[in-house]
């Protein structure tokens, strides 16, 4: 398996740019979050008001960033886009928040990797939509209060965990994305198909979904690859049989899982023989950093049953054994 992990390639934001759905009504699955975000837009609008501030938590490729612009354009606002790491300096923050607008979305992904110091000046901001800046250093020093608009912050993260408690709860409404159901994707397949105008039937797009680790980023990028191949090795429509046939040929998983999540199920069956471990000593097996472990590959592994958590630790299960074609230890 390559090049199938959640992360963004550059190509990705390109296909990002056509294929994001632009309205609540076109976005896919996450029923209870979507009927949700109906009412409360709908209340806010008609109060005329901003609305409160949103946090999105999941692993990534899942729609934080989608739902993000489907908040502004369901608002009629404009939305402005940074990132945790971004925000270096008070003065960053400052900028951001007064070129905004009455009303304007503030999408920050990553929100959890904003530092303390620029946190406690967002808190106001969100709370009373004011800034305290000190500007000045030693006796010249002094505090400066500045008005910022009513602006609507959307917070992205893989897990509200990672934010502080002040942080987390200057957040109104807070979501957790989950992993997409085999058919919730493949109708993200299809709408992304026609968009993309590739001819694919119901059987290809099932087994594209089946693939796609139950991330919509995945899907997207396993369609165009088969579209690719479809169309130089076949006679360019997408059956069942052009989309395995494809998806064998670029080595992708058969349950959509990528090169780490296949390095963590060895680890733990092969070096491990199937015993528990801990989460840093997976971690420091497959050289990732334990966090990440366990908010981006982990849910997925637990979700399909190929590992556990156990007291001990995580340990790999039988289908593990299976899904890599190994005995698993005699008992
Ligand atoms: P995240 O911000 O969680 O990493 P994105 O919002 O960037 O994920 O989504 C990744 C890709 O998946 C985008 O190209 C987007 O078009 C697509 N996508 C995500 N969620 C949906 C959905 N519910 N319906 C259709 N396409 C989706």
């Amino acid at each position: 398996p390559r090049d199938v992990s959640g992360e963004l390639t550059s190509e990705d934001l390109d296909q990002d740019r056509t294929l994001r759905p632009r309205t609540l009504d076109e976005y896919i699955g996450q029923e209870r979050v979507r009927e949700n975000l109906r009412v409360l837009i709908q209340a806010a609008r008609d109060r005329g008001e901003a609305l409160d501030h949103v946090i999105f938590s999941g692993p990534p490729g899942l729609g934080k960033t989608t739902l993000a612009g489907i908040v502004a354009n369901e608002m009629g606002a404009k939305m402005h886009t940074t990132s945790g790491p971004a925000i270096e300096r008070a003065g960053d923050l400052a900028a951001i928040l007064t070129n905004l607008e009455e009303g304007d979305v503030l999408f920050v992904d990553e929100i959890h990797r904003l530092n303390h110091q620029i946190e406690e000046i967002l808190y106001p901001a969100m709370e009373d939509f004011f800034l305290d800046i000190v500007i000045g250093k030693g006796p010249a020093a002094r505090s400066i209060r500045i008005d910022v608009p009513h602006f609507t912050l959307v917070g992205a993260t893989t897990r509200t965990g990672l934010l502080t408690g002040p942080l987390r709860d200057r957040f109104g409404i807070s979501y957790r994305l989950d992993y997409y159901t085999p058919a919730e994707l493949a109708v993200i397949v299809t709408r992304s198909a026609r968009i993309l105008g590739a001819d694919i039937d119901e059987q290809g797009a099932a087994e594209i979904a089946s693939r796609s680790r139950g991330t919509p980023r995945l899907a997207n990028r396993l369609l165009k690859r088969v579209r690719d191949y479809a169309q130089v090795k076949r006679e360019g429509s997408i059956t069942w049989e052009v989309a395995a046939e494809a998806l064998e040929f670029f080595e992708i998983d058969a349950m959509g899982l990528d090169t780490m999540d296949v390095r963590i199920l060895t680890a733990l069956c092969e070096t491990f023989r199937g015993r528990p471990v801990g989460l840093t000593t997976i971690a420091s097996a497959v050289s990732e950093d334990p966090s990440t472990l366990e908010d981006v590959y982990e849910p997925y592994l637990l979700q399909c049953g190929l590992i556990v958590r156990t007291p001990q630790g995580r340990q790999a299960t039988l289908a593990a054994f299976d899904h890599l074609g190994m005995e698993p230890p005699a008992r």
